[in-house]
């Protein structure tokens, strides 16, 4: 079924109401400053849309994982770095409440003009929201006139302001984030545009086996580095040496091979060394030494997952997850560097690419390659993974009345 979103609603329904928009505002925050802001720009588009069309604007999000209420944790740096951001369009206001239910926040609801924007406290300082607890569903419900979620990070959690409350309110649909990472990632899961090549990396292979077993059907080639290499290898009887094995996911993993070794790309080369902060490093083939670790992908094996990433054959869709070593190490980058730069190649050449997972992205600005440089950046995390798993996603069935 196709996701309601925004657009499906007649522009003038929209006017004077108290349209509840679920967020993800769950930004860093040091010393009272937003650190990255990627996640209240991109809700930019579906904000500006309702104040456009003169609904009074209320976003709600979670900050961390605060234990009640606590100062720690308060959204106010966000509600002021999103002034700053939408300040200077003439006559929108963005104002803070000090709390996300009850009379005061009712009262301020109250006193907001059309086009206005206000910004609820956190909503984890209340325990009844990762309950989901009926009567904090309806408070929030309470608050809402129309529901939007634009927060598909949160869409695999019954939560109250994910799921709960969305079910007493009649009128809910999709943001403009929601709906793109749920089209693009559907499209990845169900309908993948070939050649559909997959780059997987990192070192959580237990996160990520729900995803690449769905991967591996759908996939023409899976390309896989980082530390989760080392399992693969190992399960085909290479000598691993001190590199992260995950020993319980073994079993799954020599399966994997049985059934797709021919689709699966493994490292022939590396970059090792006795600890990360090592500075002697050694470039080996096959094997890795005893009492030493792989760290990076080696040249060998850069160049043949470059030419498979963005070689002129071409990708019609590539999905990247997990760097390709412990890039934070520069000593230990160049794997990752090397195909974040090959994404780019790739997606200028015309492919679809997608990019999920934090360290991924962080691994991705670092090489240099810019947000325009990707079809999508994807900030589901665990969403993301959950949803290519074919796990249910709370948060996105309710919108379609489930
Ligand atoms: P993402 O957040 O993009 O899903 P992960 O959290 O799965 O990615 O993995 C990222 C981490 O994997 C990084 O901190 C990186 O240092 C680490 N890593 C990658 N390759 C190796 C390796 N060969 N040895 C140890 N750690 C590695
Ligand atoms: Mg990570």
């Amino acid at each position: 079924m196709a996701l309601r979103t925004l657009t499906d609603l007649d522009d003038k329904k929209f006017n004077g109401k108290r349209v509840f928009v679920r967020v993800d505002f769950n930004v860093s925050v040091s010393n009272g400053t937003v650190g990255e802001d990627y996640r209240i720009r991109m809700t930019i588009p579906t904000i500006e849309y309702l104040t456009k069309r003169g609904a009074k604007v209320i976003l709600a999000s979670h900050l961390g994982r605060p234990d009640g209420r606590d100062d720690d944790y308060t959204l106010a740096p966000v509600a002021k770095r999103l002034s700053e951001i939408v300040g200077s369009r003439p006559g929108i206001k963005v104002r803070f409440a000090h709390d996300c239910v009850g009379q005061p926040v009712e009262d301020e609801i109250g006193r907001m003009n059309n086009g206005d924007i206000l910004l609820l406290e956190n909503l984890r300082f209340y325990k009844e929201e990762e309950a989901n607890d009926l009567k904090f569903c309806k408070k929030l419900a309470s608050l809402a006139d129309i529901y939007v979620n634009d927060a598909f990070s949160t869409s695999h959690r019954k939560h109250a302001s994910t799921y709960g409350m969305a079910k007493l309110v009649d009128a809910r649909l999709a943001g403009f984030n929601m709906r793109k990472e749920v089209e693009y990632l559907s499209m990845m899961k169900d309908n993948p545009i070939k050649p559909f090549k997959v780059v997987v990396g990192g070192v959580k292979i237990k996160d990520k086996i729900g995803a690449l077993e769905h991967l591996l059907l759908k996939a023409d080639k899976v390309i896989i580095g980082g530390a989760a290499a080392y399992t693969f290898l190992k399960a085909k009887g290479f000598k691993t040496g001190k590199s992260l094995i995950d020993n319980e996911h073994l079993p799954w993993v020599s399966k994997a091979l049985a059934s797709y070794g021919d689709k699966i790309m493994l490292p022939t080369d590396h970059v090792a060394a006795i600890s990360p902060a090592d500075t002697s490093i050694t470039m080996v083939k096959g094997d890795i030494p005893d009492g030493m670790a792989g760290f990076d992908i080696g040249s060998e094996t850069i160049e043949r997952y470059s030419t498979e990433v963005s070689g002129t054959n071409g990708a019609g869709m590539i999905f990247w997850n997990g760097p390709m070593g412990m890039f934070e190490v520069r000593a230990f980058a160049n794997g990752t560097v090397n195909i974040a730069k090959s994404m780019a190649l790739a997606y200028w050449r015309g492919a679809k690419t997608l990019i999920g997972g934090g360290d991924t992205l962080e691994a991705m600005k670092k090489s240099g390659v810019a947000e325009n440089e990707v079809s999508h950046v994807s900030t589901g995390g665990g969403a993301t993974l959950r949803y290519l798993a074919g796990d249910e996603m709370p948060g996105v069935s309710v919108l379609n009345g489930q």
